[in-house]
């Protein structure tokens, strides 16, 4: 069975299961506090080991926009919150500038927890860690899916992509438009992808108005 399948197998029985044990329907909030619950005492890689907390994600439970980082960094392993050093300012300073604020959107990374020296992380830590945010995607079912940076691109979108050529187009799959970005914090002391990124944004807000997806939230 390919890797796809296995993930989508694990989501689907995972929330089931979740489902299952409460008499009424769970609402998306309830639910995604429910995945978080394991997450945070998630010990399926050896990250678990050097982290001090996970970091599940946060943001509205039914954000029409999700955005996806590689990993968390110091303070959002220290905090157990995501994209709150000064990256995040720099995200939430474009979500302004488009119209949103940061609790409209959802916020999560591709891995929970944080590698040691904020290195990248293993493929194997990937696979082990991405049901969690399948999961969290099939929750919140979001209209579009911004990835933030290489990694979060070759493993939401395609394996082959390159950052420098993709960033600010959208591809559709399985109904939702994913569109890479570059990370803002590879943004953060370069002018140049600085500027890029903020044209990146306001062009997933063009794409959003021209396919009439634009709802304020
Ligand atoms: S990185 Fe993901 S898979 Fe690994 S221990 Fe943390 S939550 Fe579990």
């Amino acid at each position: 069975m390919a890797n796809r399948d296995l993930i989508g197998e694990f989501v689907t029985r995972t929330l089931a299961e979740l489902r299952a044990h409460y008499p009424r329907p769970l609402s998306p909030a309830e639910e995604l506090a429910l995945i978080a619950g394991p997450i945070r005492q998630c010990r399926n890689c050896d990250l678990a080991l050097t982290r001090t907390q996970a970091v599940p994600g946060e943001g509205h439970p039914r954000a029409r926009i999700m955005f996806i980082g590689e990993a968390p960094g110091g303070t959002e392993d220290e905090t157990g919150r995501p994209f709150v050093g000064a990256a995040g300012k720099f995200l939430e300073d474009m979500l302004a500038d488009i119209g949103l604020r940061r609790h409209d959107v959802f916020i999560a990374n591709i891995t929970k927890c944080r590698p040691p020296g904020n290195r990248d992380p293993e493929p194997d830590e990937i696979a082990a860690c991405t049901p969690w945010l399948r999961a969290q995607i099939a929750v919140i079912q979001p209209t579009v899916i911004c990835t933030l940076g290489r990694f979060a691109m070759q493993t939401l979108i395609a394996p082959y992509l390159q950052i420098s050529k993709a960033h600010g187009a959208a591809t559709e799959r399985d109904g939702i438009l994913y569109i890479p970005l570059y990370h803002p914090a590879a943004a953060l002391h370069q002018q140049r992808l600085r500027d890029t990124l903020i044209a990146d944004m306001r062009t997933v807000r063009d794409i959003l108005v021209a396919r009439g997806l634009w709802q304020s939230p």
